[in-house]
């Protein structure tokens, strides 16, 4: 079972309470834009997430198998140990994830977003598990189960979603021991004696130990230090890896493979050696922004709304389809995939106002009713192949009457001009 697609309407609703709570104090919480981007980096780690999952799971299984030293129950004292332990683990991972470059490739999907609030708590990595699983791998040698494995490294993950708000302050002695909202704020800025500090999972205590933590004191600057400006959730994933390539091509010798071994900041001698991040001031901080008419951000909205719902039926199935024998929905499983990541795609170009937004829309619009007509067999069928053109139509009309009513509106007065004596 899925932990994470069950909270799905958990998150929406939080999401919701965050949002009308930022409205009644007169706070600016959410970008639309942003959120958006947020989430669709979470759809997308999820879509891609189904089938490392199956990969993770059967390494944890291999090694409890064949190579375990003792054999842990099931029980829940055993369980809340192999809490503490994931979150130790957890705590290495993160803070090597920001200390090496080819981890922080990944990572830094987490850290782009500019804002603070709910929606950045889903913004996650697509490959982030490539290296995040193997931490873990000492606890599947000690005994503990495969399936507690998974559902703790659940529970560790859903944790961190409360954290991810301004709207919590201060929590008194809880901040002691747990990661909190404040802690966890202080991650997230990129003023220079916030950077690379709190990187507790569930507990504060790692960084504590470890020398790496830090209060919130001068107010947090959230984002990267060289902002990414897109609301591409592609380019979220993959600018990295090509920023590190670029350098690493020009790199000479040994200082190729550095490049990815290195921590962030570091360049060759020959490329201007390391690069410290610069200061930055909350009053002064210009975030990242597109103007975008409110119609097509109602649109991409509505859209998304609806993408979610099908993010959660694959979210439940996937598992099944994809270890089925069944090819048909193995089809039905790569089907709904490459449609949910076209999807994230073609929203985020409409955010950005590109001139392929539109036609890559169109095309995704066509795509959607084909891949209807590939779940013929399901219950909902032709229930979706009437709401679904008709909602498209729908939302087509709401965009692109009143342009054309605009365009008729003014030819009209300048023909009336060209007229007039
Ligand atoms: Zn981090
Ligand atoms: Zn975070």
């Amino acid at each position: 079972m899925n932990l994470v697609a069950l909270s799905v309407p958990i998150f929406l609703f939080l999401i919701a309470i965050e949002f009308v709570a930022g409205l009644l104090r007169q706070r600016k919480v959410y970008a639309f834009s942003d959120f958006v981007t947020n989430i669709s980096c979470g759809i997308g780690q999820q879509v891609l997430g189904a089938f490392f999952a199956i990969l993770t799971f059967a390494a944890y299984r291999f090694i409890y198998d064949e190579w375990r030293i003792f054999t842990i129950p099931d029980t829940w004292y055993y369980a809340l140990l192999l809490f503490i332990g994931v979150d130790f683990f957890y705590y290495w991972f993160h803070r090597l994830s920001h200390e090496i470059n080819a981890i922080w490739a990944t990572h830094i999907v987490h850290h782009q977003s500019e804002e603070y609030n709910l929606s950045v708590a889903l913004r996650q990595s697509w490959f982030q598990t490539c290296f995040s699983w193997v931490f873990y791998i000492p606890l599947s040698f000690l005994g503990f189960s495969p399936v507690l494995m998974v559902i703790i490294v659940a529970l560790n993950t859903l944790y961190q979603f409360w954290i991810h708000t301004k709207l919590i302050r201060n929590m008194g002695p809880f901040e002691w021991i747990f990661n909190t909202p404040s802690h966890h704020r202080v991650h997230h800025g990129s003023n220079p004696k916030y950077i690379d500090k709190n990187h507790a999972g569930t507990l504060i205590i790692w960084d504590r130990m470890f020398g790496t933590f830090q209060k919130e004191e001068e107010e947090v600057v959230y984002g990267i230090t060289v902002p990414l400006r897109s609301w591409n959730p592609f380019h979220a994933n993959f600018h990295y890896w090509q920023e590190l390539a670029a350098h690493a091509s020009k790199a000479r010798g040994m200082d190729k493979i550095r490049m990815f071994l290195k921590s962030p900041g570091w360049f060759p001698a020959d490329q201007g050696g390391v690069k410290h991040a610069p200061e930055v001031n909350a009053a002064s901080f210009k975030k990242f922004g597109i103007e975008v008419l409110p119609r097509i951000q109602w649109y991409v909205f509505l859209q998304f709304l609806f993408t979610i719902g099908a993010v959660t039926y694959y979210m439940f199935f996937a598992n099944d389809w994809i270890l089925g024998d069944n090819f048909s929905n193995l089809a039905q499983c790569a089907g709904l995939a490459a449609f949910i990541l076209l999807t994230i795609f073609s929203l985020g170009a409409l955010l950005e106002n590109r001139g392929y937004g539109w036609p890559v829309e169109m095309l995704r619009l066509v795509a959607g009713m084909a891949l209807i007509l590939l779940f013929s067999d399901e219950a909902w069928f032709s229930g979706m192949l009437l709401f679904y053109p008709l909602m498209q139509v729908t939302l087509l009309a709401y965009v692109f009457i009143p342009s054309f009513l605009r365009t008729q509106t003014q030819t009209h007065k300048t023909t009336a001009k060209t007229a007039a004596p």
